[in-house]
């Protein structure tokens, strides 16, 4: 069959991949793939290289063919794709699903891992290890009865999480503000006002709607010098879906909040966890609730006298008592007048091709690696480029793709996706390939494009991902790259590689004035640099108001005492908040991350993978950033390992030590005497 799906070129054939191509060729894929797999599970004498080996292959062919379908679904979006990518979903889900159920293979490998186990090398056992968990947390081990119940207590909980979604959806929707007199929109940008007023024009209505989307809740609370208005919008957002404001009781989420708690409670304990927290922490590098509670409260302590310093600073600016709905507004007007630079200013000094240049630069100069240019690859956009990155001896180590700028059809934001992984199996191998994708203003018809130095840090992020990616080293498929790696620890090599945008060093490497070429002058790169401080304080109080909440709620909850939602998000306020809160406020009522999605005991994993980032990137500032010694240990103890290790013993080899948060504290200013003072 003539289906470039199903090709095992080294790279995806895009230019020939066509919306119809897309159900077939997962549909064939996937009943290979079954008949492959029923045969495996009935081996007699299953054996790493009889079963593991092939099941290992079967997840990087899956993986292959399905990774240009969900690319294109994203970059180059079409009716006919999105129906294909579609139709394909439930099929994967099932397909996963039934292999992660599948009683014969979990037996399989518990027989291997037990006769094999003395004579595997590490990362062998460490996939055994890997694999027989992710069997046990899918309920694989449960008798027949529990096994039903557990099944059941997903099925629940994903209704009840879709419905949570649904109400914050329709609670957002249906609250718009009507203004008639222009002086209440003052300070707003034009782009939101002509918005605004063509809203209006729909509704047949004098003056100007604003409707309560992120944006335009983000803008107004910033912008507005409207206090009234600003009000108007902080009420309505912190109050969607609940039993107060505009609207109390229309789309009340505190009944299905409860009821996901519970679930998740009982998932865990047929899985015979004490709570639905430890039962997240099984696959995450911090390992115990009293890790988490621990290392938010010692951040909490150390931040909390600079966040009361920083709202103190902050009334005084504004001469007056501040509420919650003014607080962003006054910061942002306290910054303007400090820093005196913006985003848009910085523009110029940063052309793509000379930050893109001064990026590899980086990488180069760390890992010894060379990226080049390639031409010739198939690609799905003329705007996209193709590199190769080469190791030191002059081997093909993977390659990537940039597709940076903005266009319709493209899905917003930025992200570091696997294109190909990474295999080195009995009779084939194959090297990974990285999707980069990030949204910056395509170049003028006279100038290149302009990044703004959030755009810039962006970049690097990614790029930190890519690398992760692309200079691994582990042969298998599930553990290779980021595959396996403990979620909390997946943002490491993003988050620290990100630290380079913010040196002096890189920045003059990375900027040039693209008519003159001159580098960012030293006083507008402090300048710059400064801002990366700028109310780190309130930042992370608010941070870890979030954090313990959702932790407390997953780790204390109990049938007969219910979640006790409202007093844990009051007890987390007296111990970390800064900013007074309204009574009123029903902030977790749209708390999606975690009630919606999979940041559930989760969302500590932010400010855990800032400290890893912050403190391995404090070793590179002890020895000189490029240090190429350092860059070495990290490469070999944590970049290249993938998931074949556990994260914080990778962490601790590399640091000789376990992470420490003072180096983050350090990075954003709050410095040890807030510690005492705290
Ligand atoms: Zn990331």
């Amino acid at each position: 069959m003539d289906n470039p799906l199903l090709g095992q070129d080294s790279l995806p054939q895009f230019a020939r991949i066509r919306p119809e191509h897309v159900e077939p060729a997962i549909r064939a894929l996937l009943d290979s793939n079954r008949e492959r797999i029923a045969a495996l599970a009935q081996l007699a004498e299953p054996t790493f290289a009889a079963v593991v080996e092939p099941l290992e292959e079967l997840q990087h062919r899956t993986a292959r063919t399905w990774s240009p379908v969900s690319h294109l679904n994203a970059v180059v979006n079409s009716e006919g794709l999105r129906a294909g990518y579609n139709a394909c979903l439930p099929l994967l889900s099932a397909y996963h699903t039934d292999l992660a159920q599948s009683e014969p293979l979990y037996s399989a490998y518990r027989t291997i891992a037990e006769r094999e186990g003395a004579t595997l090398a590490p990362v062998q056992r460490r996939l055994l290890e890997h694999a027989v968990r992710e069997f046990r947390l899918a309920g694989v081990g449960l008798p027949a009865e529990r096994k039903e119940r557990f099944k059941m207590a997903m099925l629940e909980l994903a209704q009840l999480q879709a419905k949570f979604e649904e109400n914050v959806l329709d609670a957002t929707n249906s609250w718009s503000r009507h203004v008639t007199e222009q002086e209440e929109l003052r300070g707003l940008n034009d782009m939101l006002i002509e918005q605004a007023a063509r809203r209006a024009q729909e509704r047949q209505l004098p003056g100007w709607v604003l409707s309560l989307d992120q944006p335009t809740y983000v803008a107004v609370v910033t912008d507005a010098e409207s206090e009234p208005l600003r009000r108007a919008f902080y009420e309505a957002w912190t109050t969607r879906a609940s039993d107060e404001g505009p609207s109390p009781g229309r789309w009340d989420n505190s009944a299905v909040m409860e009821e996901i708690l519970a679930r998740r409670h009982r998932a865990a304990q047929l899985l015979d966890f004490p709570s639905y927290a430890q039962y997240a922490l099984a696959t995450r590098m911090a390992h115990s609730t009293e890790e988490v509670l621990g290392f938010l409260r010692q951040l909490a302590a150390a931040a909390r006298a600079t966040a009361r310093a920083e709202f103190a600073e902050l009334e005084e600016f504004a001469g007056r008592k501040l509420a919650a709905w003014d607080v962003g507004f006054y910061a942002e007007r306290l910054q303007r007048e400090r820093f005196a630079i913006s985003q848009e200013q910085l523009r110029p000094y940063f052309p793509l091709p000379r930050v893109l240049e001064g990026l590899f630069g980086v990488a180069e100069r760390l890992f010894g690696v060379r990226i080049r240019e390639h031409s010739g690859a198939p690609v799905w956009h003329p705007d996209v480029r193709f590199f190769e990155i080469i190791g030191a001896g002059g081997e093909a180590l993977g390659s990537f793709y940039l597709d940076a700028y903005a266009r319709p059809h493209k899905r917003s934001g930025a992200w570091m996706d696997e294109c190909v992984g990474r295999k080195q199996l009995a009779g084939s191998s194959a090297l990974p390939v990285a999707y980069l994708v990030t949204n910056f203003l395509p170049p003028g018809s006279t100038r290149p494009a302009l990044l703004t130095h959030d755009d810039v840090v962006t970049l690097f992020h990614e790029f930190g991902h890519g690398l992760h990616h692309l200079l691994t080293r582990v042969d298998y498929p599930s553990i290779a790259g980021i595959n396996g790696v403990a979620w909390d620890a997946v943002e490491l090599p993003s988050q620290f590689l990100e630290n380079y945008a913010w040196h002096p060093e890189v920045l003059q490497r990375i900027s040039g004035h693209f008519e003159s070429g001159a580098p960012l002058p030293a006083e507008a790169q402090s300048r710059l640099i400064a801002t990366r401080s700028f109310h780190a304080g309130l930042s992370m109080v608010r941070q870890l108001e979030f954090a313990l909440f959702d932790f407390r709620i997953h780790a204390e909850y109990s049938p007969e005492r219910g979640g006790r939602i409202a007093e844990v998000l009051r007890e987390v306020r007296s111990e970390v908040s800064v900013v007074p809160v309204p009574a009123w406020n029903r902030f977790a009522h749209s708390f999606g991350h975690i009630f919606a999605g999979g940041y559930a005991a989760g969302y500590y994993s932010y400010k855990w993978a800032e400290v890893l980032a912050a403190d391995a990137f404090g070793a590179f500032e002890e020895h000189g950033v490029f240090d190429r010694a350092t860059a070495q240990r990290f490469l070999e103890a944590i970049l290249s390992r993938g998931g074949s290790r556990d994260a914080l013993e990778a962490f601790v080899e590399f640091r000789g030590r376990r992470p420490d948060v003072r180096a983050l504290l350090r990075q954003h200013g709050i410095s040890s005497a807030a510690e005492q003072a705290a």
